[in-house]
């Protein structure tokens, strides 16, 4: 199919794009990667009355890394993302997750701000902002305004973004001393959205036992499902965690939907036994071991 007839601009700064989706109002869509909204186009399952091609604007492609974490500009695409050393080293969950986000030619293309705001809830990315308590930066010809993870994701493939506004950057927190992240998922092919998948961030205090643990699960809400479990993992070594009873912690606070690709029934269990996998894989690496 061909999508509808739609106004193209392509803006060469960021004041004239923040200006044609002020005027263009809840009739106005951003294209970044294009690798969600084209097919949404496609199968006529978007309609806007505006487009507005933001890969033209200049400065909204950068990866700013430093202590506190990584700042990921509106057109970073993942590969660059993925393949950035500095965005490794701040928060390494990044690289973990975009080497599941789809294939790599989508991931040339596709953004990490664009997965954010189209907001699917079996998507990687929405899941790690929220994991890690990260944000993301809003503009409009009004001014600018940071949304917390929190707030950001509001339904499924809902999002806090207002009409008029543009997503120009997202921050992913680094993490303290002593911790670690691993992110597993099962998906019916490479490369497919997951049917169920699990962040994981752990943090040892100075005796090497589990201080924080937290999780956020994929494709099992509307939004990602963030959960701490600190209290069923710790305070004690990750070798000495009863995980049986952590996995049935995680199980008790997801509810997942079936659908044709899983039941409910097991996208829980699996979300159980995938929250154990990366909890133990993240505390491995707060322990500086290769998992
Ligand atoms: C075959 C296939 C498999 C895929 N598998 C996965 C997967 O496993 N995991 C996964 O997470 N994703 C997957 N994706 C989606 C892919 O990661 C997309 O790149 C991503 O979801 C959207 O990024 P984009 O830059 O392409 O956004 P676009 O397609 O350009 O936009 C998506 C939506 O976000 C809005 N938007 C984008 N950027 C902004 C912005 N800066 N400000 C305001 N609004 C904005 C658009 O208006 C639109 O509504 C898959 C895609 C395909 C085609």
């Amino acid at each position: 199919m061909k999508p509808p007839p739609f106004d193209y601009r392509r803006p060469a700064t960021l004041g004239e794009a923040l200006g044609l989706l002020a005027e263009a109002g809840s009739g106005g869509k951003v294209l970044a990667g294009g690798q969600s909204l084209i097919p949404l186009l496609n199968m006529r399952l978007a309609a806007p009355a505006r487009v507005v091609d933001v890969n033209r604007v200049p400065g909204l492609d950068g990866i700013e890394a430093g202590p506190s974490g990584v700042r990921v500009g509106a057109l970073a695409r993942h590969a660059a993302v993925e393949r950035s050393p500095g965005a490794a080293a701040a928060q390494p969950l990044l690289r973990q997750a975009l080497r599941l986000v789809a294939h790599p030619v989508i991931r040339n293309r596709g953004t990490v701000v664009g997965s954010l705001v189209h907001a699917d809830p079996a998507a990687e990315m929405p899941a790690v902002l929220a994991l890690l308590g990260g944000s993301v930066r809003l503009a409009s010809r009004g001014g600018e305004r940071e949304v917390p993870a929190a707030a950001f994701f509001t339904g499924p493939m809902e999002s806090a973004v207002r009409p008029g506004e543009l997503a120009v950057s997202a921050f992913f927190p680094a993490l303290p001393a002593r911790s670690g992240t691993a992110f597993h998922e099962v998906a019916r092919r490479h490369g497919d959205y997951a049917v169920a998948g699990v962040a994981a961030a752990v943090t040892l205090d100075e005796d090497l036992r589990i201080a924080a643990a937290r999780v956020a699960c994929v494709s099992v809400g509307p939004v990602p499902v963030v959960a701490d479990v600190t209290a069923a993992c710790g305070p004690r070594p990750a070798a000495s965690v009863a995980w049986d009873a952590v996995a049935a912690a995680v199980r008790d606070l997801v509810e997942p939907e079936g659908d044709i690709h899983a039941t409910a029934d097991y996208r829980r269990h699996l979300t159980g036994v995938l929250a154990v996998r990366a909890l133990r894989d993240a505390a491995s690496a707060a322990h500086g071991e290769e998992s």
